[in-house]
């Protein structure tokens, strides 16, 4: 158990910093790059004085929030109660950087000395009461909570999952030049997952039980284009494979088929890490159900990151969407919430993924678009794009190996205006202005 901190901070002066950063494409186009981004000022005094907030879940999005209490004004206690035996660390590069063997470390820089918090490493939360957060060391009283529990893979009993830096060391070193690699899942990570085995020398076979890859995600249509990335990466690709059971050196298919594995590793997705507040009378559906302020249903409750249900009013619709961008910022307006000063959380959804030599990144909420415009040609040089529209207006921006076109996108969906579906499907009209 890490612990450090504990005492009352000295005052702080009631006017804040600007703080926050942003990843995303910058306009230059060059990819995932950092950038600071600009977020209001925040007013401390009419703040609500809150003696000891505990916050659950040593993720991003708990790193994040004992960051954000302390550059929003909290002078109180602040604990931070974490289930691994890590400081928060960054999962988006276990998939890729980690497994590729070019990084080992991926620790958050948080300084939690000069935060003055404590920092219960290796201590799982197991219940809920309204003031009393339950944990496996014992029992601690808030007057404050911030609910960060992320999510935990989707398991398949003998398959590896890859949630963990401790799952990514210990699948790394089964990484063999000529280790037999059976992925389960051709989404987000299992088509990672892949790109990191081929790299390695591995002979890596991808198993999806639908009709294309990231289907679930990007539907069939436009998941069938990234069909031949995989065998360009030298990864076998089976679609309509339905696993019936993983056994200690194969996988065996519904249909009798039986595929030679070293090592099999399963990417179906991610549940909400919330099954510890079953039965505590928090409402819970498909996460920690929290509204556009990311309060969650008792008073002094805020849930953020993987494990929140949020509403968004942008789209009018409840999501969890599972993004780092969205754990990064939405600490943010759940602490201006629990500080008394409710602030909306209302992002253009965010994800990236590198995935079999190509950068995909994509922006807002592709359900319920009535239009679909294809954007340049699958397999040019410098890349395509996919955008979902609604009554006329950019809802979702699919683009691969074109940064640009996401930065923009991003733009045009937040500030919903009209596009024209005939400029949009012309890759050299700028989407800014499409
Ligand atoms: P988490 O990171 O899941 O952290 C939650 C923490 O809470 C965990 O440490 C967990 O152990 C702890 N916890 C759970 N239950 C309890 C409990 N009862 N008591 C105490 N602690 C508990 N997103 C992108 O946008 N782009 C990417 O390319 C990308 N790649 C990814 C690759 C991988 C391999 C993974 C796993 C995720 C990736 N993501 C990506 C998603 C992104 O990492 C998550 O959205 C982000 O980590 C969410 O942060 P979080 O803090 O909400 O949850």
């Amino acid at each position: 158990m890490y612990r450090s901190g504990g005492g009352m901070l000295p005052p702080r002066s009631s006017r804040l910093p600007r703080t926050g950063v942003n990843l995303g494409a910058g306009d230059d186009g060059e990819g995932p790059g950092r950038t600071v981004a600009t977020l209001p000022d925040v007013q401390v005094r009419d703040s609500l004085v809150r003696e000891h907030v505990v916050v659950v879940g040593a993720g991003l999005a708990g790193g994040r929030s004992v960051e954000e209490l302390r550059a929003q004004g909290h002078q109180g206690r602040i604990t931070l109660v974490g289930a691994e035996a890590h400081l928060p660390y960054d999962r988006p590069p276990l998939s890729k950087a980690v497994l590729l063997g070019r990084l080992d470390d991926t620790a958050l820089d948080i300084p939690f000395e000069r935060l003055d918090v404590e920092v219960l490493t290796g201590v799982p939360a197991t219940g809920l009461r309204p003031g009393t957060l339950q944990t496996e060391a014992g029992e601690l009283p808030y007057d404050g909570l911030v609910l960060a529990t992320g999510a935990r893979a989707r398991e398949l009993p003998g398959a590896r999952v890859l949630r963990t830096v401790d799952d990514a060391l210990a699948l790394r070193a089964r990484l063999r030049p000529g280790a037999r690699v059976v992925v389960v899942g051709a989404g987000w990570i299992g088509a990672e997952v892949a790109t990191a085995a081929a790299a390695a020398g591995c002979a890596t076979t991808v198993l999806e039980a639908d009709a294309a890859p990231l289907a679930g995600a990007l539907g069939e249509d436009v998941g069938a284009l990234t069909v031949p990335w995989y065998a360009a990466a030298g990864v076998e690709l089976h679609l309509h494979a339905q696993v019936e059971a993983v056994e200690p050196d194969r996988v065996v298919l519904a249909d009798g088929r039986t595929l030679p594995a070293d090592v099999v590793v399963v990417g179906i997705g991610a549940r909400p890490d919330t099954d510890w507040l079953q039965g505590s009378g928090l409402a819970l559906d498909g996460g920690v159900l929290v509204d556009e302020h990311l309060a969650a249903s008792w008073p002094d409750v805020v849930a953020v990151g993987d494990c929140a249900a949020w509403w968004s009013l942008r789209f009018g619709v409840r999501l969890r969407v599972q993004h780092w961008d969205d754990a990064l910022h939405g600490p943010v307006a759940a602490v201006a919430t629990l500080l008394g000063r409710p602030a909306v959380h209302d992002p253009v959804p965010y994800f990236w993924s590198d995935q079999l030599g190509h950068l995909l990144q994509h922006a807002g909420h592709a359900d319920g678009a009535d239009a679909v415009v294809q954007r340049g040609v699958p397999g040019a040089a410098d890349g395509w794009s996919t955008c979902y529209l609604r009554d006329g207006r950019l809802v979702a921006v699919l683009a691969v190996d074109r940064p640009r076109d996401l930065v923009q996108g991003r733009r045009r969906i937040a500030a919903a205006d009209a596009a024209d579906p005939a400029r949009l499907a012309d890759p050299a009209v700028p989407l800014r202005s499409a």
